[in-house]
């Protein structure tokens, strides 16, 4: 029998961080709401990226939610940084505690979505559900790093071990006593080949292409009195990260390296590496904008290498080169480099030896040989940014597919919303600081703004939000210009261009004019009655004011400051 489809006000699409905080949002300003999951579990990214060694890697204290006051004083976090487990159970003690999962169908994936101009409505189809669903708001919460990336290697059915990825990784996977290859070094493979390596291997390879710059984490039990000392001034601490560049604070004081001399740097660096984490080099508050200064601390990170791996070849092959410190994630790690120290680990630099050519029946091989192997695990990544929206590809007015709208980048209005694809609203989206943030910050920040938005719209008896198409480009124009004046456009071959997935649109994927700055702008355009939008500005039928560029009065994003990195 067929069914009408079912309706509500709002369709969230996915239950990671972003989703479950959107659904608790709308489901509070009286909205209907289903939350569509394809997962099992909620957690999102925390709930598929299981492998050995997850762990987040901005302080637990920032990456949780601030919304509710009970809920950041009654959780307790066991480790500064939190591994993925614990990260997972504090999402579902989130979804247990403000009673989320009755309105989320788990093992639901979107398979389309889209715009019924007459009904002023989105149809949402669900792979395997009996019916679709209609909508007036369709909410993408699908994160940035969803969609992953494989790389298409010849003889992926011949090989004859097992073949994991990070993004997928299976339960009771056994890595002791085999010959493991891991491919790729960036935040997952240098998670995944550090925890592996601790857990007896016979052999582990690390398949590099890119050195990554590093930095350590300094992870640490919490300290229970500590954590009650901060926790009395939660609500200060969470305000000041809203008003910062990058949405998380540095645990130590900011300093300029241009005005250092040699001993002074030594010094302060010594003091930074005791701290850890991404103090390490963004306490250099210069260091994305003066060039020598970016080579000083790249230098350092260099000399570091080889103070820790013993043997002289590798520490070489490990040496990052060619690019800016900040213009590729910049690693945080715990033990890394001293597992090249270990019997049995080696790395293999793909620079010298040629691109992996293929997998044959007994391992990886390169130009140079072929590496005999038990597992194969890929951690290359994410179609990031703009992955998992596409995956759906929503059809907007017209019949006009997202895919189609950006054909050369993506292009939104505050990184929230598309011209002609009305009262569809990104959390964390393209345009958005988003994958350039402490995401929880931007998050939080978006779904507050949105549900403001639609309560306003509500009072104004306006039932279609869409951005204009001229504040859209703008708005474009001004994520593109801020990037341009940073270090970040000088090395474009980096997954926030779109480098990483071929036939990928070159444009940078996130707004980098910094946390702060993103959110005043956002504030100001709510203040002005929303310019830019054809809704709620009072009366639909007149033509809406077009939002202009940063007001005058605030400090425009420049190439020191404020930018993210
Ligand atoms: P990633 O940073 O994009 O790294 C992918 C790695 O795979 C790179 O080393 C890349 O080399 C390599 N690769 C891709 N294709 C390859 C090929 N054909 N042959 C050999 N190597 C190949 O992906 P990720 O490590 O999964 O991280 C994605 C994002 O998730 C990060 O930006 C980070 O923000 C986030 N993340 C965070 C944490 C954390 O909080 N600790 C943990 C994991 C992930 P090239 O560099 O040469 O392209």
């Amino acid at each position: 029998m067929v069914r009408d489809n079912d309706r509500y006000d709002a369709v969230v699409v996915g239950a990671g961080f972003a989703g479950l905080y959107a659904l608790y949002k709308l489901r509070e300003i009286g909205l209907t709401v289903v939350c569509l999951e394809q997962g099992a579990g909620v957690g999102g990214t925390w709930y598929w990226n299981r492998y050995p060694g997850a762990r987040c890697d901005v302080p637990s204290v920032a990456y949780s939610y601030s919304f509710s006051e009970e809920l950041q004083q009654e959780w307790e976090w066991s480790e500064r940084y939190a591994a993925q487990p614990e990260i997972e159970a504090y999402m579902n003690h989130v979804a247990d505690r403000f009673d989320l999962r009755r309105n989320i169908e788990f093992n639901s994936r979107v398979t389309s979505a889209e715009y019924n101009e007459s009904a002023e409505t989105w149809a949402v189809q669900v792979h395997g559900r009996s019916t679709g669903i209609d909508a007036r708001y369709l909410v993408f919460a699908t994160g940035g790093y969803s969609k992953p990336f494989v790389p298409p290697v010849p003889g992926a059915d011949d090989f004859g071990g097992e073949l994991f990825a990070t993004h997928s990784w299976p339960k009771n996977a056994d890595v002791t006593g085999k010959r493991i290859g891991v491919v790729g070094t960036g935040s997952s493979g240098m998670q995944t080949a550090t925890a592996i390596a601790g857990k007896d291997p016979a052999e582990l390879y690390i398949f590099q292409r890119t050195p990554n710059f590093a930095v350590p984490a300094r992870n640490r039990p919490v300290d229970a009195e500590q954590a009650a000392e901060f926790k009395k001034n939660y609500s200060d601490y969470r305000e000041a990260s809203r008003r910062s560049r990058t949405g998380t604070l540095y645990e130590g004081p900011e300093v300029r390296g241009a005005a250092m001399t040699d001993a002074e740097f030594e010094a302060h660096m010594e003091y930074a590496k005791s701290i850890g984490g991404a103090y390490v080099y963004g306490g250099v508050v210069d260091f994305a904008i003066d060039d020598e200064v970016n080579t000083r601390l790249q230098d350092y990170l260099r000399r570091e290498i080889h103070r820790r791996v013993d043997d002289p070849e590798t520490a070489r092959r490990l040496e990052p080169h060619g690019y800016a410190l900040g213009s590729r994630r910049v690693l945080i790690e715990d033990g890394y480099y001293e597992i090249f120290n270990k019997k049995g680990v080696e790395l293999v630099d793909l620079r010298e030896e040629g691109p992996i050519e293929a997998l044959s029946k007994n391992g990886i091989v390169t130009a140079r040989r072929e590496i005999p192997l038990d597992m194969v695990i890929f951690a290359t990544g994410f179609d990031s940014g703009t992955g998992a929206i596409l995956a759906v590809d929503p059809v907007g007015r017209n019949g006009q597919t997202l895919r189609d709208k950006w054909a050369d980048g993506p292009v939104t209005y505050l990184g929230l919303l598309v011209n002609n694809f009305p009262n569809m609203f990104m959390i964390a989206g393209p345009g958005s600081p988003s994958i350039r943030s402490q995401v929880l910050v931007s998050i939080e920040q978006h779904v507050d703004w949105l549900a403001e938005l639609l309560v306003r719209s509500r009072e104004q008896g306006c039932n279609t939000i869409e951005a204009t198409s001229t504040s859209e480009r703008r708005w474009t124009e001004h994520v593109d210009q801020t990037v341009e004046g940073t270090i970040l456009a000088r090395h474009r071959d980096t997954q926030y261009w779109g480098a990483n997935v071929p036939g990928k649109p070159g444009r940078y994927l996130a707004y980098v004019g910094g946390v702060g700055f993103y959110r005043e702008l956002c504030e100001r355009v709510a203040e002005a009655g929303y310019p830019g939008l054809s809704c709620p500005q009072g009366d639909t039928r007149r033509e809406a004011a077009e939002w202009d560029g940063p007001p005058a009065d605030m400090r425009a994003p420049t190439r020191f400051g404020n930018t993210v990195i």
